[in-house]
């Protein structure tokens, strides 16, 4: 992974749709550009890469589908018999053995509770499976009210010994659904890495992690106008790197003027309103997801506080007015690219 400033070519290109399907579309022109977009975990998942040899290419990409179906099949809330829907219908009674896979999530997942201050926490979905996005269902605050003492990540016991969870209040249930899709790319990645791939982008939604460049050009990955379904607000040139947006748009329903969207507070049981989308950037998509997620619910001044206080993190908020900011770091390498010689 090369340096954030160097590496990531960061120069904000603010532009609308056309610009980014002109962007892409030389992808299709060449033979060996390759490319499959598939429905998984409930979104869109795209695999691009360069491969001289278009049966290994093609072989690589059905590889990272797999791959993205294994995950969702063990991770997901909605399959009953995923390996976490066995976790939440038993672990509130006695300790329950799980794959080492899951542990390690749960424990990375722990770990952006702790950096976030528990804005980002997988036991919102103790109040979180009250709401229904797509029947505009929500609670009654009598029913958030009793949810939300279920809802506490420090009450999630993991034995690392026995490689066991046991939840620590009646009523608690997980989700993984704001960090792992972006794990799920990491795994892809991976794939793609171990067959020598160099140049590649695995996206799930609003996760994406990108190898190398576009054989000679950056990646450009767009940053979506939270109001304007079609828009971009901004075009990010990246090279080896990840990026995650998390948005009030994705998932939602409006009611009585309020946005009831998918994104929980953990401390309130409500959706987060600080902000309308968080773009982060970092190495890898299990923290760009995670960290998304959380300093959406933590909102723009201490979200960004947490993002300028991390190594090789950057962020755009785009806040409550439809205002955009962006972190020091971007805001540099945009200022020196615009005054870059040759320009
Ligand atoms: P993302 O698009 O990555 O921000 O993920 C949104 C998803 O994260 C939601 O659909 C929920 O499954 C999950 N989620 C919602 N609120 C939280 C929260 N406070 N902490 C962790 N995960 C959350
Ligand atoms: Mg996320």
């Amino acid at each position: 992974m090369s340096c954030l400033c160097c590496s990531f070519l960061v120069r904000l290109w603010l532009v609308g749709l056309t610009a980014l399907v002109s962007a892409l579309s030389p992808l299709h022109a060449h033979a060996l550009w390759l490319h499959d977009e598939q429905a998984i975990m409930g979104t869109s998942v795209r695999v691009e890469l360069w491969h001289e040899d278009a049966v290994a290419g093609k072989a690589a990409i059905a590889a990272v589908m797999e791959e993205m179906h294994r995950i969702d099949g063990s991770m997901s809330p909605f399959i009953p018999s995923s390996e976490l829907s066995r976790v939440n219908q038993l672990a509130a009674s006695r300790p329950v053995a799980i794959s080492q896979e899951l542990f390690d999530l749960i424990t990375r997942s722990l770990a952006v509770s702790k950096l976030t201050g528990g804005a980002f926490d997988i036991t919102f979905s103790s109040v979180g499976y009250l709401y229904d996005y797509r029947r505009h269902i929500k609670p009654t605050e009598a029913e958030i009210r009793r949810a939300l003492p279920g809802v506490n990540y420090r009450h999630l016991n993991l034995n690392r010994r026995h490689r066991t969870l046991r939840f620590g209040r009646p009523g608690m249930r997980i989700d993984l659904g704001g960090i792992a899709k972006g794990y799920a790319v990491d795994a892809g990645i991976e794939l793609l890495k171990k067959r020598g791939i160099t140049h590649a982008l695995v996206t799930a939604g609003g996760d994406s992690r990108i190898i190398g460049d576009r054989r000679g050009r950056p990646w450009m990955i767009g940053i979506r106008d939270p109001r304007r379904r079609d828009d971009m607000v901004a075009m990010l040139p990246l090279n080896d790197t990840a990026v995650s947006t998390s948005g009030d748009y994705e998932r939602y329903f409006e009611a009585d003027g309020v946005r009831y969207h998918h994104i929980i507070n953990p401390k309130t049981g409500h959706s987060a309103s600080e902000v309308r989308s968080v773009t982060i950037i970092a190495p890898d998509a299990t923290t760009t997801d995670g960290l998304s997620t959380g300093v959406f619910v933590l909102g723009l001044e201490q979200g960004m506080a947490l993002v300028e206080s991390l190594d090789n993190v950057q962020a755009v908020i785009v806040d409550k007015q439809g205002q955009m900011h962006f972190s020091q770091g971007l805001r540099q390498a945009a200022n020196r690219d615009a005054v870059a010689p040759g320009e």
